[in-house]
């Protein structure tokens, strides 16, 4: 790239020369970063305030060069970011920005398809439809679930929270609404209390009021307890109340735990209630056939949601969300004003009519690069090799008297304590937190934090690429220097 500022014309598009020695510098910085993510911290010592403070308080009036702006790139963002692409990640759920991801990831960003209508983006339509057939059959699931991607799982939860209540066909609130309708009795949505706050939200968002989520205890492995299920439903019937979903999560976000589906999914079909499975994080983990049973009974499920960029190598953001009635969902949503009708009509998918919004991301073109790139062979030894890591580190917390697991590790994440012998609860919770924040300080690694029945844990969740048997030895190695 040329060394001399120089102010970009005041019309027209960046010239591909100019373009193209950009794009070099960028795709070499890009691959400096892929290759050696661990040169950065993975907490940034950054504290609030310091970006903004960092940067003029207006747009420059003359374009500025590229060179200019990829200093203030190099500057400014790396150094104060927190790296979810470093194989010391493994706070919250460990995900990544893969290499055939970031690629495609460009070349949507190229295309700049809205595939709101079929017209508008007739491969990036199609390819949705593909490759979540391939996502299915990949997780073993039933061909008669309809796929389509969303941006999170909260949107997915969402829209799936709306076909539930759209399913109670009698109500009309698609026509009326809920408010001042005193005919209309209050409706309800059942999780576990160890549910994630999408649940709520999505809830929210739909006017049934935070009252409107019943959330019910977990046995001892954190599991829903159906029992306490099946009793929550008649006592709200009994009190007039409708009850109308359940959502059920395979992979909670608190501790990875799975809630019993298949009995779960008999009383939602003996109680007329749409299962939604919420399977963001552990969805993935099914592509391993010596893990299918963890998810018995998903297979019957009204909707079901994983996101592909949560444990799939998919950069974020990809949600997949499935469904077995997908006309639902379309009566739930759409809307076809005169300027959006095509001369293909219904013989059409158009995805605007799948949700609230009408603009659509060509997102599974990475999906696609990353299906094909690694294969199933090469996702499952990725996965396979997770859950592998997360056993060893929980063999070590288990071997350990100084240290207990507070959840079982079915899938790739671990979370614990530091107990010693003799110790109190209260001391322990201390202890555990003062660890959290010493390991968090070394750069090296990021760990999150839960509450398990109301003890303080640490999480540690594999999901990067890059992380390997080393990083996580490394862990523990200074888990038990800092404790
Ligand atoms: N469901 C579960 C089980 C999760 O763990 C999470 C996030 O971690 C979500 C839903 C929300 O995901 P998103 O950020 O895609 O909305």
């Amino acid at each position: 790239m040329s060394d001399t500022p120089a102010s970009p014309p005041l019309l027209g598009e960046m010239p591909g020369a100019e373009f193209r020695a950009a794009g070099y510098a960028v795709i070499e910085r890009i691959a400096e970063y892929l290759e050696q993510p661990q040169r950065w911290r993975v907490l940034p010592e950054t504290r609030p305030g310091d970006v903004a403070a960092a940067l003029p308080p207006g747009p420059p009036e003359q374009g500025e060069p590229m060179t200019r702006i990829l200093a203030d790139y190099d500057r400014l963002i790396p150094p104060n970011t927190t790296h979810w692409n470093h194989p010391g990640f493994f706070a919250y759920f460990g995900i990544t920005g893969s290499a055939p991801g970031i690629l495609a990831e460009a070349l949507t960003a190229a295309l700049n398809v809205n595939a709101m209508l079929w017209r508008s983006g007739p491969a990036a339509t199609e390819l949705e439809q593909v490759t979540l057939g391939w996502l299915r059959s990949l997780l073993g699931l039933p061909a008669d679930l309809d796929g389509h991607i969303n941006d999170t799982a909260s949107s997915s939860t969402l829209v799936a929270l709306a076909a539930a209540r759209e399913a109670q066909a009698d109500l009309r609130v698609r026509e009326e609404g809920l408010a001042g309708r005193p005919e209309v009795p209050r409706l309800r949505v059942y999780c576990s209390e160890e549910a994630h706050s999408s649940v709520d939200k999505g809830v929210l968002t739909l006017g049934l009021g935070l009252s409107g989520v019943r959330r019910l205890p977990t046995d001892s492995e954190l599991r829903l307890d159906v029992a306490a299920l099946e009793r929550a439903v008649a006592e709200d019937r009994a009190a007039g109340i409708r009850p109308i979903a359940v959502v059920a999560t395979v992979g909670t976000t608190s501790t990875t735990s799975i809630d019993p589906v298949r009995p779960i999914a008999e009383l939602c079909r003996r109680e007329g209630m749409w299962l939604h499975v919420d399977a963001a994080y552990g969805g993935a983990g099914a592509v391993l056939p010596e893990l299918r049973h963890l998810y018995d009974g998903w297979e019957l499920a009204d909707s079901i949601v994983m996101n592909p960029h949560k444990w799939l190598f998919t950069p974020i953001d990809c949600s997949a969300l499935f469904v077995r009635r997908p006309e639902i969902v379309k009566r739930a949503f759409s809307l076809v004003p005169e300027y959006l009708t095509t001369p293909q009509g219904d013989a059409v998918r158009n995805l605007m009519d799948y949700g609230v919004a009408l603009g659509r991301r060509f997102r599974a073109l990475k999906l696609w690069f990353v299906l094909r790139y690694y294969g199933s062979l090469g996702l499952q030894a990725r996965i396979r090799e997770h859950v592998r890591l997360a056993r060893l580190f929980a063999g070590w917390v288990d071997a350990d008297p100084r240290f207990e697991r507070l959840a079982p590790t079915p899938l790739s994440t671990v979370v614990f304590r530091h107990r010693p012998p003799g110790a109190s609860e209260e001391s322990a919770d201390a202890s555990s937190m003062r660890l959290l924040e010493r390991l968090n300080a070394t750069g090296e690694v990021f760990l999150s934090h839960t509450r398990v029945k109301g003890r303080y844990g640490l999480r540690l969740a594999i999901g990067n690429i890059r992380t390997t048997e080393a990083h996580v030895t490394r862990a523990w190695e200074l888990v038990q220097a800092l404790v």
